[in-house]
């Protein structure tokens, strides 16, 4: 049978990482075993879901290359199909209508809580008589729809991460609600633990692989697929994503969103190549492959157990080994809409001629993109503040006469390559006679406005084309000549 697996993520908020990386486990499983890889939006909590959370986990699948073959499916449009199952347990004597109020539900746990007990719902309405369902729907209460448990049950399966698991029926929490907010004669809501199963046996899935999180409901899940006489499809859980303290990667850690790794500046291909490590290893310890690449090498066996711990460095490191191999016409397109946002002006088709040579010669040092913005702020103005240190050079004795002869040198040399850049630095030097260091500390001051920075002779040649460099010269000249 070919293998189906599927994301459901729920559009209660943006594109988790969490979710995100069991994507990338689902994805890669499916790909490595030439099957299918369905993509289900579990909005049937109408009141947390959003249209615009749905748009940015789209969005995030879409732009980590994460392309589903089926979907997506919207439970908030399959309503009919939960409801008519629900209707066939309660035929069946599976399920039953139970009539607590919320407040006799907190009496009930808090007894519990007072004897030491663990909260559970004690079943109490599993044998209501005609005449009590009468009296509480006279009353006007409102129903949920519980699933017998039987708490004598054990419920195990061979999860492909965590071996073989086993649960009490006892440590289930007793009767599961099903669905909430049945009036009389429907059946209301139907809720997560139940949609799920329906929806997996629908979609023919094979294998529900999903974050360990989801650990304890598989057993309830697992009672529901026996319940309706459907096949129980394969378990993987996947390891939880920890902070650097330890715990569960949450919204206190700050970023946890897709969306927020990409305003960051990763690219796509390097957080989606550090989420297949986060939990996994490729069993050479391989780290840089693209995903298809590390569907060739993916198997539940090398995926751990414990807790996958987020590491910061490692995945700027990746991102840097992804940066510097992009050619700049490649690069330069992601770095634009940083500089647009940083307020600099450049314009992709009026400025490529320097702005390629600017790609290629800061890629390099390129961590994040977002690193651009400070990295080309030296060519966003015509002119920039000199630093001391800047001017502490400027005021050299012999610096001033430098400048002049570059200034002058320039008005008849053409210089569109390094070579002649170089050319002209080493005319004016041997011509006044000065010290090629000096020479060329004093053009970095002059030109950069700086004593660090990229490289002194590509700069210029950006400078020159931006028509920047004879105007930031004539300033050094005047700080220079004091
Ligand atoms: N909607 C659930 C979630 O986002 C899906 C869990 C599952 O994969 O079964 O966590």
């Amino acid at each position: 049978m070919s293998v189906r697996v599927r994301i459901a993520p729920s559009p209660t908020g943006n594109l988790h990482i969490g979710t995100a990386r069991t994507a990338v486990f689902n994805w890669l499983f499916a790909r490595s075993q030439g099957g299918q890889f369905l993509l289900r939006i579990e909005d049937t909590d109408l009141n947390r879901s959003k249209s615009e959370y749905t748009d940015n986990i789209l969005n995030g699948l879409k732009w980590l290359g994460m392309d589903w073959d089926e979907g997506p499916f919207y439970q908030s449009q399959r309503l009919e199909m939960y409801r008519e199952k629900i209707q066939l347990l309660l035929e069946k004597g599976l399920a039953y209508r139970a009539y607590e109020t919320p407040e006799e539900l907190n009496a009930m746990r808090e007894a519990q809580q007072a004897r030491k007990e663990a909260p559970r719902y004690n079943n109490q309405h599993r044998h209501l008589t005609p005449e009590q369902i009468e009296a509480f729907e006279a009353e006007g209460r409102q129903a949920v729809i519980r699933f017998k448990i039987d708490d004598q049950r054990e419920v195990t399966w061979h999860d492909l991460v965590r071996g073989h698991v086993s649960w009490q029926g006892q440590d289930l929490g007793g009767d599961m609600v099903v669905s909430r907010a049945a009036g009389k004669g429907d059946v209301g809501q139907p809720l997560y633990n139940f949609v799920v199963v329906v929806d997996d046996a629908d979609m023919a899935i094979t294998h529900v692989i999903r974050g360990e999180d989801h650990v304890g409901n598989t057993p309830k899940q697992i009672l529901l697929y026996e319940a309706m006489g459907i096949k129980v499809p394969e378990f993987a859980h996947t390891p939880l994503i920890l902070n650097e303290s330890g715990a569960k990667l949450s919204k206190r850690d700050g970023v946890t969103s897709i969306s927020d790794f990409q305003n960051m500046g990763f690219t796509a291909e390097a957080l989606a190549n550090y989420m297949t490590l986060l939990g996994w290893s490729a069993p050479d310890a391989q780290e840089l492959f693209t995903l298809p690449e590390a569907a060739k090498l993916f198997s539940f066996e090398r995926v751990n157990k414990a807790g996958a711990k987020f590491d910061w460095d490692k995945l700027d490191w990746i991102n840097s080994q992804y940066l510097h191999a992009k050619p700049a016409e490649e690069l330069l397109p992601l770095l634009l809409p940083y500089w647009e946002q940083a307020g600099y002006g450049f314009d992709a088709e009026t400025d490529s001629a320097w702005l390629l040579p600017l790609t290629a010669m800061i890629g390099p040092s390129l961590t994040r993109l977002k690193d651009c913005v400070e990295l080309a702020h030296f060519f966003a103005t015509p002119t920039l503040d000199f630093s001391e240190a800047a001017k502490d050079q400027l005021g050299k004795a012999g610096v001033a006469g430098a400048i002049q002869a570059v200034l002058s040198a320039l008005k008849e040399t053409q210089i569109g390559q390094p070579e002649d850049a170089k050319g002209l630095i080493n005319q004016v030097t041997q011509s006044l006679g000065v010290k090629k260091g000096l020479m060329m500390r004093s053009l970095r001051a002059a030109l950069m406005a700086d004593m660090q920075g990229p490289d002194l002779v590509e700069s210029w040649l950006i400078l020159h084309q931006r028509g920047y460099d004879q105007q930031r010269l004539q300033a050094a000249l005047s700080i220079a000549e004091g």
